[in-house]
């Protein structure tokens, strides 16, 4: 009977232990298939129009914003990225729509369906404040409207990082808006426009982006506009942000962003009514130009100043007067 009953239970030790290593083979397949289950109900009860569908290769849970069909719309405002060679008047001029940008990118009906509204046609040092208020008005009525998942700028390089700075104060909505640009012209050799506003448009029509305010896309590298500059006046990389380094990238089929803007300040005014001017310190500095500036009525000065904001001791009587 022991025998028997070892026997028996030796058949039972064995069962366990190939039952036990099964389960350890399969546990973290039962552990994904359950979680994405769980996230599947509960992104029900999150927030409506969003559903957690897993994580994705980097492990970076997706919550894909339920864009059914919703449109990006792409804001043609000029620039190189909208140029080509004239030879009589032997260089650049506006020469593109938002349409034939898009028409150089078929990859685009991939992505999402298109709007094309063109703002302006200009070079970009052109810009104004008051040209980037219009566009911030415009824009900010384009992502109201239910049909919109996101928009994209296309836009001069040359003040790309200004424009884009001042749509990130004003933008307090959640769906994306990405600035892009290029270095090389729409006629030149390999433009760089093209895979621009392709990977533009991605992170516009992305849940990654959103809630993230502006973003600056050249490159496939995307940027917060506090942070980025222009850094080199040909090189196709300018952009760069020194210091913190970009937000994210734009692979080939998917937006990763690995770092969100902290501390982001944003403001709601109702008009752009005040002139600001900006003086750049230079050594040997007086009084003059703030005092040229006050009297063409400007209501602000911003002085790049030295250091840790060190002004050259001529020019502290005109601030003091200024104040
Ligand atoms: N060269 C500039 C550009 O890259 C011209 C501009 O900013 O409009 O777009």
């Amino acid at each position: 009977m022991t025998t028997v009953f070892s026997a028996q239970r030796q058949t039972e030790t064995e069962a366990r232990e190939k039952a036990h290593s099964a389960y350890r083979l399969l546990r973290p397949f039962l552990i994904y298939v359950t979680s994405f289950t769980a996230c599947g109900q509960l992104s029900r009860y999150i927030r409506p129009g969003y559903t957690i569908i897993g994580t994705n290769k980097t492990g970076t849970t997706l919550a894909a914003y339920d864009k059914a069909g919703k449109k990006v719309v792409v804001v043609a405002t000029g620039g190189t990225i909208a140029m080509k060679y004239d030879p009589e008047k032997d260089g650049l001029v506006p020469a593109c729509t938002g349409e034939d940008l898009a028409a150089a990118v078929p990859e685009l009906a991939n992505v999402a369906p298109l709007e094309f509204i063109q703002f302006s046609n200009i070079a970009s040092p052109a810009m104004t404040p008051q040209n980037m208020w219009n566009l911030h008005i415009k824009l900010e009525e384009i992502l109201a409207r239910d049909d919109v998942a996101g928009a994209i700028v296309t836009h001069g390089t040359d003040t790309l990082e200004e424009t884009s700075y001042f749509l990130d104060l004003l933008h307090n909505g959640p769906k994306p808006i990405v600035t892009t640009a290029a270095m090389r012209g729409a006629g030149d050799t390999s433009p760089d426009g093209p895979m621009n506003i392709l990977s533009a448009v991605r992170t516009a029509a992305s849940s990654q982006a959103v809630g993230l305010g502006v973003m600056v896309c050249l490159n496939e590298t995307l940027h917060a506009p506090a942070e980025v500059t222009k850094t080199h006046s040909a090189y196709p990389a300018t952009f760069q942000s020194p210091w913190w380094g970009p937000s994210g990238y734009v692979d080939s089929d998917r937006v990763v962003i690995r770092r969100k803007p902290l501390n982001v300040v944003r403001f709601a005014p109702k008009t752009l009514n005040a002139r600001v001017d900006l003086i750049k310190c230079m050594t040997g500095s007086t009084r003059d130009y703030i005092d040229f500036a006050v009297s063409q009525g400007c209501q602000g000065i911003v002085i790049e100043g030295f250091g840790r904001g060190n002004v050259p001791p001529g020019m502290i009587p005109g601030i003091e007067d200024a104040v």
